[in-house]
């Protein structure tokens, strides 16, 4: 049985080898993470060497995605880190001053002092430490601790529910894109999307460089949570970042949004990724705790496209060991009935409705599986959309590229292939591809969709066959 919800790891220090790679493709990563917070651009350049060659050695395509940065505010460097007791004076200010205050630090943000305002909560270092605002004099803002910490260098600071004017694109993200473009990555995510219209403009700026990457927009604060609709709709793929995200709501709201995510993108028809802490504990353990199993399982029966992991690869004792016990959870849940949000996904073209029809077919043939002919990728989107109950989806493209990024959507085992002149040619060729590796059996039903083959076989039409 394959796997459908696929995994995402996160590389860094623990991983950063070509064998460790090599080991993580092999235990089941479908997409590789570049956190460009913490990556220089050689050390990217040379990951995604290992993992082109790791892959072709093992005959497995996987995906690369590169996460921007942001607008993320940090704190300055600090030459020793300041402990902080309840009720201290914190101060933050702008680069060019000078401390006023015992406590002080620079951020990166200038324009801090003016987005915020006296009795607002600012929260320093994955939402540690609880500072309150208690005066801002012209570009410092000095406040009060509100739990106690120590402040280490370029920490990051969240301000909840503050609509903050930094640019979508910092000017280090725009240097990172150029990284991204130079190596061709799969897909690029864009942190901090406060709208739609940063989505667009990220579009915008990939397209003037001929780059084919997809958009996944990070939902990280309650301003995305706000525009949700029009981010879902203007991006490829969405990523419920838990991690900000849980530090920038009421923490009992998380879950509800996770849940609205999920449901928006099964009705819009989007990929939609469930990201950070789901196997925390793992940095340090060797197996996770009950509440991480369930909390994976949750994603699993929400029928998201992948779940990722972040320090538990990037720097976590046991990174293969979380990769196997996501494969066994995803595994074992999809298996169970799950949430079946697709039913209300809109069907808004004739294509789509046919698409449809073919998925309905199969949810109703004992062993059937979906072969789909895409030359760009939408229609086998289409298809993974709609969840299909139990048919695994396998999507053939002459266009590399093309393939590589299905590797996110659920339930496709994406294949290149170059198209025949001759439909039937074709599909003998595709369904000769899925019995060599020992994927169809004699007489299991097939059900083809293509957008691609001409002649008899046209762009609407579904064709049922035994393989
Ligand atoms: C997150 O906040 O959950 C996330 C994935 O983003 P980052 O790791 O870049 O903070």
């Amino acid at each position: 049985m394959l796997r459908k919800t696929k995994i995402i790891a996160t590389l860094g220090p623990a991983t950063a080898s070509e064998e460790s790679i090599g080991e993580l493709i092999e235990a089941g990563v479908d997409v590789f993470r570049l956190n460009m917070s913490h990556a220089p651009h050689d050390w990217v350049r040379q990951m995604v060497s290992f993992i082109r060659h790791q892959s072709a050695e093992q005959d497995r395509s996987v995906a690369t995605l590169i996460d921007l940065q942001g607008p993320s505010i940090r704190t300055g460097v600090l030459e020793t880190p300041i402990e902080l007791a309840k009720g201290d004076i914190m101060e933050f200010r702008a680069m060019d001053t000078e401390p006023s205050e015992p406590n002080s630090t620079t951020t990166n943000y200038d324009g801090l002092a003016q987005d915020v305002a006296v009795g607002n909560i600012m929260l320093v270092d994955n939402g540690e430490i609880h500072f309150k605002i208690l005066r801002i004099e012209g570009s410092r803002v000095i406040c009060k601790t509100l739990t106690a910490g120590k402040m280490g260098s370029r920490r990051h600071i969240n301000l909840p529910g503050i609509r903050v004017n930094l640019p979508s694109l910092t000017k280090k993200d725009l240097v990172d894109l150029e990284l991204a473009v130079e190596l061709e990555v799969d897909f690029v995510a864009i942190s901090f999307v406060r709208d739609g219209g940063h989505v667009n403009d990220l579009r915008e700026l990939l397209e003037e460089k001929s780059c084919r990457a997809k958009i996944v927009a990070k939902i990280e604060d309650q301003e995305a949570v706000k525009n949700l609709e029009e981010i879902i709709l203007a991006s490829d793929a969405v990523m419920v970042a838990r991690g900000d995200l849980g530090i920038e709501v009421h923490i009992e709201e998380l879950p509800v949004i996770q849940r609205t995510i999920l449901r928006e993108c099964a009705r819009i028809g989007r990929k939609v990724i469930v990201a950070t802490h789901m196997l925390e504990s793992m940095i340090e353990n060797p197996v996770p705790t009950r509440a991480e199993v369930t909390d994976v399982s949750n994603a699993i029966f929400e029928q998201a496209d992948a779940v990722m992991v972040s320090g538990e690869t990037s720097v976590g004792k046991y990174p293969v060991r979380c990769i196997e016990i996501l494969d066994r959870i995803a595994r074992r849940m999809e298996r169970e009935p799950c949430a079946g949000y697709a039913q209300d996904a809109v069907l808004k073209t004739e294509k789509q409705h046919t698409v449809k029809s073919a998925v309905v077919l199969a949810d109703s043939l004992n062993d059937s599986v979906i072969l789909v002919f895409t030359a760009r990728g939408v229609l086998a989107n289409y298809v993974a959309h709609c969840r299909p109950k139990h048919s695994p989806i396998f999507a053939f493209s002459p266009d590399e590229k093309v393939a590589r990024a299905l590797h996110m959507n659920r339930a496709i085992t994406p294949f290149v292939m170059e198209f025949a002149t001759e439909p039937d040619v074709t599909i003998n060729n595709a369904m000769d591809i899925l019995k060599a590796r020992g994927l169809i059996d004699a007489g299991d039903p097939i059900v083809i969709l293509s957008d691609v083959l001409t002649g008899e076989f046209d762009t609407n039409a579904i064709l049922l066959r035994k393989a």
